[in-house]
């Protein structure tokens, strides 16, 4: 029997029981009319969360593999583009546009603050021949939120496309991929939306649409490729929505999770989130511990503390798994053991999860001899 720890990491959260009935269904056909009213409603969920009336596809695999789809299918080998980083997950989408032979013009921000849309004016003027910018809303290796809004309205203003990875921020705080002309937004099933991983989800905007018709020749694949996923809609939309085999279960999945989030009011979603970020904040502040990220710019998804010199992070999770069955994150890169992260996705965010949590951090500081007067952490839960 696999031990299973609660989950405090950053993403995947434990989901809801709902969910994990929905996965022990009989197998599903992706086709045909059953499967018709499954992915319909599906994607007029999925269109609350992302607010948009564009084309969105449901792609099975990892987020990093819709990521690969949104850049491969705009960018052309050689072509320039901006790539926003601040953190792991921006690194990342260098990686990729540099996987498919572009020139990647950075667009840095340090660790601990946002992306800055002055500075992304200034690189768009001195470089008129990109055509597409790329960034993350939710740096989930840092916990910073990036300024979404602002950052695509200066992205639209020049006429340019954007590519957003909201994968740890789309179900989590407010997104409007219409209103703010994102135009090719990404996210998973695993994060804000709450059930597990196996399935992406991709926007597309008439305007992705248009620079990708540009120079369709373009040779990079067929399964990641939004052309692909364009023709089997409007070929077979009617019966067979994808030109793959779906993994109907993992669908069920998502759809329960959202019906049970859309039933609650998504302002209430949002609201849990931020509940749960402060409560975890306020406690482990006032048990001496800092935050990496000023408040202004942190993400209520994902909350970023320091290392403090009384103990490595590593012997604090060890401890937390070991003695009290809870995961917590590390992280990556320049502060790897410098930061740990706390999730608060899912039951994650649920009172006695906050309380389990608290309380633990708490043992394990008196455990060091380090003085935490009993209660200390819960200050947020009022
Ligand atoms: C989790 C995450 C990813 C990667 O997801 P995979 O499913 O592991 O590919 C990408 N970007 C962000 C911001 C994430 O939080």
């Amino acid at each position: 029997m696999i031990q299973h720890l609660k989950l405090f990491t950053p993403g995947p959260g434990d989901v809801e029981e709902d969910v994990l009935e929905a996965l022990a269904t009989p197998v599903l056909r992706h086709y045909g009319p059953d499967w018709m009213e499954i992915y319909n409603e599906t994607l007029l969920l999925l269109r609350k969360f992302f607010n948009t009336q564009g084309d969105l596809f449901l792609v099975p695999g990892p987020a990093s593999a819709l990521l690969d789809m949104a850049i491969g299918s705009l960018v052309e080998t050689g072509q320039k583009v901006i790539v926003g980083t601040n953190g792991f997950f921006g690194d990342r989408l260098i990686d990729i546009a540099q996987g498919y032979g572009a020139a990647v013009v950075p667009f840095t921000a340090p660790l601990d603050r946002p992306l800055d849309p002055e500075t992304l004016y200034a690189l768009l003027r001195q470089n008129p021949d990109v055509q597409v910018v790329a960034l993350v809303h939710h740096e989930t290796g840092t916990t910073v939120l990036n300024p979404l809004r602002e950052l695509a309205g200066v992205v639209r203003e020049a006429g340019k496309v954007t590519v957003v990875d909201t994968v740890s921020s789309l179900g989590g705080v407010e997104i409007h991929v219409d209103d703010w002309g994102v135009d090719v937004c990404v996210t998973a099933a695993n994060k804000c939306l709450e059930a597990v991983p196996g399935i992406g989800f991709i926007s597309v905007s008439p305007r992705a649409w248009e620079l990708m018709d540009r120079h369709p020749n373009k040779n990079h694949g067929w399964y990641l490729n939004l052309g692909t996923w364009r023709k089997y809609i409007q070929e077979w939309g009617s019966w067979h929505p994808s030109p793959v085999t779906m993994p109907s279960n993992i669908v069920l999945g998502v759809l329960t999770s959202m019906r049970r989030i859309v039933s609650g009011g998504l302002e209430a979603h949002f609201a849990r989130y931020v509940y749960a970020s402060q409560a975890v904040r306020r406690g482990l502040e006032n048990l001496g511990f800092e935050m990496f990220v000023p408040a202004a710019y942190a993400a209520p998804i994902v909350t970023g503390v320091r290392a403090r010199p009384e103990f490595e992070v590593a012997e604090l999770s060890k401890w937390l798994a070991e003695q009290r069955n809870i995961a917590i994150g590390g992280a990556f890169g320049a502060i790897a053991g410098k930061i740990f992260r706390v999730g608060h996705l899912g039951k994650a965010a649920e009172r006695e999860y906050l309380i389990d949590f608290l309380f633990a951090v708490e043992e394990f500081l008196r455990h060091k001899g380090i003085d935490a007067p009993v209660g200390a952490g819960l200050v947020g839960l009022q």
